[in-house]
């Protein structure tokens, strides 16, 4: 070790002192370019690749749920299929991480970067997903409040990956979960997906046409936009699993 030539003649405890110092920056660095830092939200703690399964999967998928490809959706289902591996190589690649759908630390650490402590992507909050009639919270729609959040949670990421790919803009939700009196109130659809947590109509920073057009591929089965009826001034995104896409005026 380099280090240690020309200290022959210091005192041995300085020497020893030296190697030992060298040696703490040499295993620190290990550790960083080895494992992923552990997360107020949720924290992986091994590389997952095709053919794994479990919670950490899952986990993974919801995050990813945004990246599978055109007119795709990812099943949220724990395993690691050829599917899981796409979205994992297309996210990666959005990034600028090396893009082999393996999710190891790189990937990991990309992730606690783009979520809060409470698991929503960084730019967007519950608090502009619930209650859309300037209510609070996730009852009062068709689903359970615990699913209705969960639903609202994937729709945050596949948001989150809109918005990524629109170069990091801000997209506004002016419209979200809904409970069935707000939705009536509003003169939503009997059956709107607003009451799922699994919708949100949005303005921005982009044409409504742009966003309708991007949103194809990051997993949205329900867009509606420009030239369908009631839709002139917003986008309405949804993550139902298939495809029901009309926004005539942007020739969708
Ligand atoms: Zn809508």
């Amino acid at each position: 070790m380099p280090i240690i030539v020309g200290l022959r003649r210091q005192p041995l405890h300085l020497v020893m002192a030296l190697v030992f110092v060298a040696g703490l920056l040499v295993a620190t660095i290990a550790a960083t370019a080895t494992s992923a830092r552990a997360d107020g939200c949720y924290t992986w703690t091994r590389t997952l690749s095709q053919g794994a399964s479990g919670e950490d999967v899952r986990q993974l998928q919801i995050r990813v749920a945004g990246y599978p490809g055109y007119g795709q959706h990812l099943s949220i289902d724990g395993q690691y299929g050829p599917h899981t591996t796409a979205a994992v190589r297309d996210f990666q690649a959005a990034y600028g991480l090396s893009a082999d759908g393996v999710a190891g630390p790189q990937t990991f650490n990309k992730l606690y970067q783009l979520q809060d402590d409470d698991c929503t992507p960084i730019h967007f909050t519950y608090s502009e997903m619930d209650d859309g009639c300037g209510g609070s919270g996730f009852d009062g729609g068709a689903l359970s409040e615990s699913a209705t959040r969960a639903n609202a949670l994937r729709t945050m990421w596949e948001l989150e990956a809109l918005r990524h790919a629109l170069g990091d803009q801000p997209l506004h939700i002016s419209s979200a979960f809904r409970s069935y009196p707000c939705n009536s109130s509003v003169g939503g659809a009997s059956n709107s997906q607003h009451l799922y947590g699994t919708a949100a109509d949005l303005t921005g920073a982009h044409s409504l046409c742009t966003m309708a057009a991007q949103a194809r591929h990051h997993g949205f089965g329900g867009i509606f936009g420009p030239g369908y009826p009631g839709h002139d001034d917003h986008t309405h995104v949804d993550i139902r699993t298939s495809n029901a896409w009309s926004a005539p005026s942007c020739g969708i």
